[in-house]
């Protein structure tokens, strides 16, 4: 925790210290996803950003609660449509249990996730197992008169909060800007005003997710379960809350409302939103056809796609831009990132091959220094990444004998790979993960080949030295014979 994290904070629009309220513990809570479809390539990046954040402040030394929640219960479609849950809708229309759905797809996005090599969060919460603790929340909304009663469904009342705090402070809206925005979504005549939003939804006859409430029968509004949550695992003031920036308004800034009005304060110090991705310099969305999912992109199957693309091709993609900056989504800058994380790769594998020397001419802790404060600097991962890839280059350099190294400082050297290109970046070698799990089958051939081969040389046996050198050419493996023994690669 020697260097200091700054941070850049939604709320005062500016990089900020990180300062931990009781340290070395940080709570973090990040919104989850929906659980009402298949994960798609916009869960990847807010996961990602934030178990960048999850991971580096595990290894500055802190001890990190990180909560992300999923969201298995009201989530209407902008707070003001035909007032039906997605969850409770693809339920309808299939038959099926509104649980059964929610735990499909929960289960589907934790493999997705287990495959970008997102650890999983200290605490996992649903909604839906939550009802009770938003219940109370609301109380507290109504006893600081911040809501109101209306046909047995319960409204926020922004104008009243208005006067008192600034509905907008993290958006920097004003009130004004949302009534024009808002005017056109107006459908729900039981609200005072088109931007008040539901606390509490009253449900319909046909309605299937419902639980019982001092109102009516009916279901939380969507914003009610972040409130809830996070102040339960978290306390009523904690760190961080992050999402991904399309979250800010209305999500988080009726979060802020409620925690405020509930709490006269608001809960997070830190707000922190990850950007978009765009598609091909597009909006990703369902009307737009270029929608894909996760496994679309792990198998190639969507007619945007020239290929299939590993995920940790597609983290690697995502860690190379900033988490503020937008990032495009093309078959250009994936394959890139393809090649560049297997250079990335090559470059890590290659340390082992390295002979120590007496003495040194680079300085691992130079590579230290510059990883740290690129990350300390609001999480810059181009700038760890281009750290690391000089390096790679001085790793040839040592593995070709231009440069020396002592045993010592080839250790730390390894430490500092292992620390930031996998611990902290997260990457995986998936070439050796596959080789582990016994799909490598080229790795053990070859060197039984290489064997036979330094034998033959040995016995001055040129004709079967050779005919295995070209046969392996012939095959696409590069062997390059070197002072101190036999290298090879595929090409
Ligand atoms: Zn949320």
């Amino acid at each position: 925790m020697e260097t200091k994290l700054l941070l850049y904070n939604t709320l005062t629009r500016r990089k900020e210290t990180f300062e931990p309220i009781n340290p070395p513990h940080v709570g973090m809570y990040v919104c989850g996803p929906t659980v009402y479809g298949d994960p798609h390539l916009g869960h990847a990046r807010p996961a990602i950003t934030f178990d960048l954040l999850f991971r580096y402040l595990k290894a500055e030394g802190y001890k990190v609660r990180y909560v992300r929640n999923i969201t298995d219960v009201g989530h209407l479609e902008h707070d003001a449509d035909d007032g039906e849950d997605k969850i409770a809708k693809k339920a309808r229309l299939e038959q099926l249990e509104p649980m059964e759905v929610a735990h499909y797809y929960t289960e589907r996005y934790k493999s997705a996730m287990q495959a970008l090599n997102v650890e999983s969060p200290s605490i996992e919460p649903f909604a839906s197992g939550h009802i009770i603790e938003q219940i109370e929340f609301i109380k507290r909304i109504i006893d600081h008169g911040f809501a109101y009663e209306s046909n047995g469904s319960i409204y926020f009342d922004v104008e009243k909060y208005n006067e008192k705090y600034h509905y907008g402070v993290l958006s920097g809206r004003n009130l004004d800007d949302i009534v024009t925005d808002t005017r056109k979504l107006d459908g729900q005549e039981d609200k005072r005003h088109s931007y008040d939003f539901a606390l509490w939804k009253k449900a319909s006859p046909e309605h299937i997710m419902r639980w019982p409430s001092p109102w009516s029968e009916g279901f939380p509004g969507w914003h009610m379960e972040c409130s809830a949550m996070s102040t339960k695992y978290l306390g009523e003031r904690f760190d961080i809350h992050g999402g991904g920036m399309d979250l800010m308004f209305p999500h988080h800034e009726c979060e802020i409302a409620q925690s405020t009005s509930a709490l006269g304060h608001d809960s997070a110090k830190y707000w922190v939103h990850n950007n978009m991705i765009t598609i091909n310099g597009q909006k990703m969305g369902k009307s737009l056809g270029n929608f894909i999912t996760l496994e679309e992109v792990f198998t190639g199957n969507h007619r945007l796609l020239a290929q299939a693309y590993s995920p940790m091709t597609v983290r690697f993609f995502i860690l190379q831009a900033h988490y503020r900056s937008t990032l495009d989504f093309s078959n250009d800058a994936l394959q890139a990132a393809e090649k560049g994380l297997d250079r990335m790769m090559k470059g890590i594998e290659a340390l082992g091959k390295i002979k120590p020397s007496a003495a040194s001419t680079v300085n691992p802790d130079e590579l230290e220094a510059r990883c740290e404060e690129a990350m300390a600097d609001d999480l810059n991962s181009p700038m760890v990444i281009s750290a690391l890839f000089d390096w790679v280059r001085v790793i040839n350099q040592l593995v070709e004998g231009q440069q020396t190294i002592t045993a010592e400082d080839l250790d730390k050297l390894n430490g500092i790979f292992k620390r930031w290109a996998f611990d902290i970046l997260g990457l995986r070698d998936e070439k050796s993960a596959s080789a582990a799990a016994g799909k490598d089958l080229v790795t053990p051939l070859v060197e039984m080949l290489l064997d036979i081969r330094s034998t033959a040389k040995a016995n001055r046996d040129w004709a079967t030295s050779d005919k295995i050198r070209d046969g392996l050419t012939a095959a696409g493996i590069r062997v390059k014979d070197r002072k101190d023994g036999v290298d090879w690669e595929i090409e």
